[in-house]
């Protein structure tokens, strides 16, 4: 089938406005940070009801027409990439909140609603959606369910998963398969909802879902401290989990060199704590009691100092402080801008060993020709660290050198070679590494069983 012809059937079944083909593709991107690169495909159709998702995938179906689902576009591994003889259907105009059920704590919604836009849904009637990550203004909740997205509240909350009850998505086929139910408990037969999530939109396009929520939070304090020595970023965590453990909601690390460039000059961020530490932690508390819990927070923390563990803390006071302690944290694009090319990771390992691994990584890394910067930074309390590393060049020698230093140590301590992004078209080529051949055996039976045209997000995952 030619291109104008499968457009033509896309404009019998949709308003023409929502399908873009031609020069109107050429304001469209693949990624939030690649605006300047056009959007290569077919056309682009932005369906307003999940009906209208079945009808475009039935015609793609039925005309072996490859498919790329886009959300808020802002994931790190090339998953939203197309070329120009794929469609791509983006859930942009599908971003109604349903409802929020106050008494049952849930949230209902279509899967293109931005996720800092049900974060203040649910805030509005005093529950808290707690998934939380530096995308938040763009990501999508679709997106974030495809990537089982984590974040910075996962070791007290659970990953994306855990806060999904209902998911109403699209088969390749088209078929509608709509489980929105408000159900904490049900094993009447197998839990369709988890082949969507996490699945990088390979198994079916979402497009509504119903999450949970939890009671508001009324005290919120950042802190920001700093340590020389690994071992005492494990035993802050420990003596914050014996003292305060139902408060802690963030316990989040940046190396020395990523704290400096967060706080450089070039940034809007105050360096509240001078730039020579190797440590910087950021701890978040979420409480109820108005009264004590700021003190209760402050006690923790001066006692940390007082004994050692901590060489010196600041507390945010206000709002104000607390959004500038989590900018230096959450904006990494700053990180990203510093160099024209950059590879990212988010590899998983046992937290024990993070700090003898991230320093034999970037020591390896230091002596790689073309790399000039190394950032790393993550969610050290569930083992999750990201690396953003700054290139002087595109050259895949060079990419695959870094990957193989990255994912090798990685495999080495048995970690993962992605802990919430996903693998997308860029991390294919190492997910033997994290994953055994029968399961990846099992993964590409699943995909052929459920697409087995392969026309949903062909090429990602496996
Ligand atoms: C600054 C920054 C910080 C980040 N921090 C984190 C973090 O802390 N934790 C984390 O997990 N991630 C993080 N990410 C990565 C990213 O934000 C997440 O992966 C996010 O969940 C992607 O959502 P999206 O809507 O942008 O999806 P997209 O990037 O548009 O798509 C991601 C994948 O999901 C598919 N998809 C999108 N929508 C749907 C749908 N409705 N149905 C089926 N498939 C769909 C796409 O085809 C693609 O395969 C960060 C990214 C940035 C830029």
């Amino acid at each position: 089938m030619t291109t104008n012809s499968i457009t033509e059937k896309f404009k019998s079944i949709l308003d023409n406005s929502l399908v873009l083909s031609g020069d109107d593709l050429k304001s469209r991107f693949y990624h939030i940070w690649k605006t300047d690169i056009s959007l290569e495909s077919v056309c682009l159709l932005t369906p307003k009801t999940t009906k209208q998702v079945s009808e475009i995938i039935k015609i793609c179906n039925e005309n072996n027409q490859e498919v790329i689902i886009h959300g808020g576009l802002t994931n790190l591994v090339g998953s939203t990439k197309s070329n120009s003889t794929q469609v791509v259907l983006s859930l942009e105009k599908m971003n109604n909140i349903i409802e929020v059920d106050e008494i049952a704590k849930t949230i209902t919604c279509e899967s293109g609603v931005i996720l800092e836009d049900l974060i203040n849904a649910s805030k509005d009637k005093e529950l808290l959606l707690p998934l939380n990550f530096g995308a938040r203004g763009s990501a999508q909740i679709g997106g974030a369910i495809s990537t089982n997205a984590g974040g910075l509240r996962v070791f007290k909350y659970g990953m994306t998963r855990n806060l999904v009850m209902g998911i109403e998505a699209v088969l390749p086929d088209g078929t509608i398969i709509s489980s929105l139910k408000k159900l904490m408990k049900d094993n009447s037969g197998y839990d369709l909802k988890q082949f969507f999530i996490g699945s990088e939109g390979t198994l079916g396009v979402v497009t509504k879902v119903v999450l949970r929520l939890y009671p508001l939070p009324k005290t919120r304090y950042t802190s920001l401290a700093v340590t020389n020595d690994y071992q005492k970023v494990l035993d802050f965590l420990k003596i914050l989990e014996d003292k305060i453990s139902n408060n802690l909601t963030g316990y989040e690390l940046l190396w020395n060199n990523t704290y400096k460039q967060m706080v450089s000059e070039k940034t809007i961020y105050n360096k509240y704590l001078p730039d020579d530490f190797n440590y910087y932690l950021f701890v978040e508390y979420m409480g109820t009691d108005f009264e004590n819990d700021y003190q209760k927070f402050e006690e923790v923390i001066l006692e940390c100092i007082e004994n050692k563990i901590l060489d010196d803390a600041v507390i945010g006071k206000d709002e104000k402080e607390q959004v500038n302690i989590w900018g230096i944290r959450e904006d990494v694009a700053v990180l990203a801008d510093e160099r024209e090319f950059d590879q990212q990771f988010d590899i998983s390992i046992p937290v024990p060993l993070i700090g003898e691994v991230i320093d034999k990584i970037s020591n390896e890394l230091n002596e790689c020709d073309g790399v000039k910067t190394i950032f790393p930074f993550g969610h050290v309390a569930d083992g999750n660290i990201h690396f953003i590393i700054g290139k002087d060049s595109a050259s895949e020698e060079l990419k695959s050198k870094i990957n193989d230093i990255i994912y090798n140590n990685t495999e080495l301590v048995e970690g993962s070679i992605s802990a919430e992004h996903g693998i997308g078209l860029d991390k294919k080529k190492y997910l033997i590494k994290s994953r055994s051949e029968d399961e990846i055996n099992l993964m590409r039976l699943i995909k052929k069983s459920i697409d087995p045209k392969n026309i949903l997000n062909p090429g990602r995952v496996i």
